[in-house]
């Protein structure tokens, strides 16, 4: 069912803020991030500040809040709380709301968080990528491996009891046993939550026109598999839970604005290149903000469109978008709710590919070596 305005202003909406700016441009990095200084950056708050304030969702409660990037702590303290402020006056958290910023390691101290717990944030997301400062060069990531665990220290010490890690396998020239040591520093430093992704190489990298030219030396397959399944033993042993492809938590301490995306539920997204889904009158949209942070203030400043994408989604697609995304989620999908034929289920099954009772059906160890395949089968 789509949400309407209405339904949101009890049940929350999740809320998304784009930071777009970082210290320096990664090496594998597509996302929406500029290594810019200055000025400009002051311009960009506070057009950021004026575009939540003047949001249509204005007094719909956050269930969760995000502030993502780009680097959020990349901001000076000001600049960042004066958004946050925005947010929390717009959209007033939920009792208990998960608010999460991203961090580098290279960009907070003590002070920082202190003031992030001060003002309300109450969950940090460490980019950490790498406990080698050789990968950490060749990621071209701007802190080194010490920093890392002087920045966990920090955010315990300033109140943060919900962190998690970003670590990233599948690196140039790593070894299965250089994976293995990564995980065990990682867990060593006792996080709630970590987010485990092996390297894509995404067209408009730096990584890409290298990989072209022959001069990346990536894991093949099966080392990528042995590291993937490694990740899945270690957490488990430790005690955490894993309830997404790439992700695992402490018991009860799951992302829930990720989930928010994986269930395909509504998200306000704010800032330079967001992307946000929301009801607009009957319909439900998905929008994306204009990219280039010149333009997007220049937009904000004149009053003009700030989208620089929008569709309109049909109850079709988003079914399928909810399988797609669902899949990858260990509870799985309702097979009712998304009126999954019991044929492809049947079939499924036989294969050893998911699980199912009743009412859901989730992937199998087996079956998330398959995802794309069980979705086509299933739309
Ligand atoms: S810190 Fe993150 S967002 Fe910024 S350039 Fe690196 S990968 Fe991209």
């Amino acid at each position: 069912m789509i949400p309407s305005i209405e339904i949101l202003a009890t049940t929350g909406v999740a809320v998304y803020v784009h930071v777009p700016f970082c210290p320096t441009k990664c090496g594998y990095c597509d996302f929406n991030s500029y290594a810019m200084n200055g000025e400009i950056v002051d311009r960009t708050v506070q057009a950021m500040v004026r575009e939540i304030r003047s949001s249509p969702l204005t007094g719909v409660p956050a269930k969760t809040i995000f502030f993502g990037g780009g680097t959020p702590t990349f901001l000076a303290e000001e600049q960042l709380l004066s958004v946050f402020q925005a947010v929390l006056d717009v959209h007033p958290p939920l009792p208990g709301a998960e608010i999460t910023s991203e961090a580098n390691p290279g960009t907070v101290d003590m002070p920082k968080f202190k003031s992030m717990r001060g003002a309300g944030f109450n969950r940090i997301s460490l980019g950490a990528q790498s406990f080698l400062d050789s990968d950490l060069l060749r990621l071209g990531r701007i802190h080194k491996s010490g920093e890392i665990e002087r920045a966990v220290g920090a955010a315990r010490e300033a109140g943060f009891d919900n962190l998690n890690l970003d670590l990233m396998f599948g690196l140039p020239n790593q070894s299965t046993h250089a994976w293995k040591e990564n995980l065990t520093r990682a867990l060593a430093l006792k996080p709630e939550h970590l987010s485990l992704y092996c390297l894509t190489i995404e067209q408009n990298t730096a990584f890409y026109k290298e990989h072209l030219r022959g001069q990346l030396v990536l894991p093949d397959d099966e080392v990528q598999v042995e590291m993937y399944d490694e990740c899945i033993s270690r957490t488990l042993e430790q005690g955490f839970e894993q309830y997404e492809i790439s992700n695992f938590s402490k018991p009860g301490l799951a992302c829930q604005h990720n989930i928010c995306y994986w269930r395909g539920e509504a998200y306000a997204g704010y800032g330079p290149g967001a992307v946000g889904a929301v009801p607009v009158g009957e319909e439900f949209v998905r929008y994306t903000n204009l990219k280039h942070p010149d333009g997007y203030c220049e937009a904000v400043q004149k009053g003009a469109n700030l989208r620089f994408e929008s569709e309109s989604l049909s109850p079709e697609t988003l079914r399928v978008e909810r399988i797609m995304l669902g899949l990858r989620m260990n509870n799985g999908i309702n097979l009712k709710d998304l009126q999954i034929p019991d044929f492809a289920v049947a079939k499924l099954e036989t294969r050893g590919w998911i699980e199912r009772n009743d009412q859901h059906m989730s992937l199998s160890a087996q079956g998330r070596h398959f995802c794309s395949e069980v979705a086509l089968e299933l739309i």
